[in-house]
């Protein structure tokens, strides 16, 4: 069965030439950067009602209409569905805060991250356009969503993972049948071997961006947070920035909504959040610059935010500054201690790479960069448990006398 589709042509996302075709197979633009899916919205407009589309079951996949697959037979799922808004009352109060603090927690889809959304797009397209062997190289989270809807959907998944990867990834990814490689270096050297094994592996390279698709996936996540607050975007968005699928694709999304008169004209404030040690994105905004230099020995424990350098560093920095927005970096332990605070006075376990959007939060209350009366999301883009957890049990002797007292803190 076919789905009604409304693709109308691929477009390179810095010169804009828009003759790419549908349906055909595509990596980066002949600029060497990537593409974007362009759809007849004209068409769609009065023909969809949001209210229909949202009362759909099936998380992501229920925005067919403004996604690219074509036939019902290549969606791919895996028990999908939306993710919550968890609003945090005790940290807002704790810290003065009369706005909203809101964690988007992504950590429910399928494989515990966002990468979820975005690789089942790819994925279901290359089944689409009859590519059986993908690639990638990963830092963890990506590289188990591609193992997981690639063997779900009958297809072959090579992945490469600098070697100091979350244990937890690299093993998930080879019980969902991908097969994965610890390689010794970063993220961007990995996606070099998969580069070069194109022509003699004969892998289709499904690298952050590299192909058009994984954008409309994580396009959903902009879809869904509107609909979500009653068709309204929040004042500002901190959004855990690598390769920055999130946040373009979240961008196209408010501005698609709007062609489509489901939103008004207001667009939340975009912040792009780095860590310290690895931040091409922040200091790219601050210089002033459309592309951000590769970062040197580029170091977080937020595996998920370690991109040395992205092809689609423009699209980021253009969507950020379009908004009112600004990047920011946090260092590691700011990212510690925003994790812990979250668990301790939510009960809400996030990833490194969300407790960085806390972390980010605070700092700009305290530079005057965002106020106490602004409705903020922070995405949580991973399942807090994929990653090292510090040790925090004392031990209890069972044959010695207990003292009570002491556990509970009185005595
Ligand atoms: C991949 C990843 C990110 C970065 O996402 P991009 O959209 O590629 O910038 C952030 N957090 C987690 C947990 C991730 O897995």
């Amino acid at each position: 069965m076919q789905f009604e589709n409304y693709v109308s042509h691929l477009e390179c996302g810095i010169t804009g030439e828009a003759d790419y075709e549908k349906a055909q197979i595509h990596g980066l633009s002949r600029a060497g950067r990537p593409l974007l899916v362009r759809y007849d919205l004209e068409a769609m407009k009065g023909k969809l009602n949001k209210h229909e589309i949202w009362g759909r079951e099936g998380g992501f996949w229920k925005w067919r209409e403004l996604l690219p697959v074509v036939d019902t037979e290549n969606v791919i799922a895996l028990g999908e569905d939306d993710t919550p808004l968890l609003s945090c009352s005790k940290l807002a109060s704790d810290m003065g805060v009369s706005g909203e603090i809101i964690i988007k927690d992504e950590g429910r889809l399928p494989t515990g991250s966002f990468k979820a959304r975005g690789l089942a797009l790819a994925v279901a397209m290359a089944k689409e356009l009859g590519i059986n062997r993908l690639a990638m190289p990963t830092n963890g989270n990506a590289g188990a969503a591609m193992a997981a809807y690639a063997t779900a959907g009958g297809m072959e998944s090579y992945i490469f993972a600098p070697d100091d990867t979350p244990d937890a990834n690299i093993r998930e990814i080879s019980l969902m049948g991908g097969k994965v490689w610890r390689v010794n270096g970063l993220i961007n050297d990995c996606g070099k071997i998969v580069g070069e094994g194109k022509e003699s592996a004969g892998w289709f390279d499904v690298s952050t961006l590299k192909e058009p698709y994984r954008i409309e996936g994580k396009k959903t996540m902009g879809l869904e947070l509107a609909a979500q607050l009653g068709w309204e975007v929040p004042d500002v968005i901190f959004y855990p920035t690598g390769g920055g699928t999130g946040l373009i694709g979240m961008w196209k999304a408010f501005n698609e909504m709007e062609a489509l008169g489901w939103i008004g004209s207001k667009r939340p404030k975009m912040v792009a959040v780095q860590a310290t040690g690895c931040a091409p994105i922040v200091k790219a905004f601050d210089e002033g610059a459309r592309h951000a230099e590769l970062w040197e020995n580029a170091h977080t424990y937020a595996a998920g935010i370690r991109v040395p350098v992205a092809v689609g560093d423009f699209l980021i920095l253009d969507a950020v500054r379009e908004s009112g927005g600004f990047a920011s970096a946090v260092d590691d332990d700011a990212i510690e201690e925003a994790r812990q605070q979250i668990g301790r006075t939510e009960g809400v376990l996030v990833c490194p790479e969300g407790a960085a959007t806390f972390a980010a939060y605070k700092k700009a209350l305290k530079e005057g960069k965002v106020s106490k009366e602004e409705r903020v999301v922070l995405f949580n883009c991973g399942n807090g448990l994929k990653y090292p957890m510090p040790e925090q049990a004392d031990a209890i002797d069972r044959h010695k006398a207990i003292d009570y007292g002491k556990l509970i803190g009185v005595s």
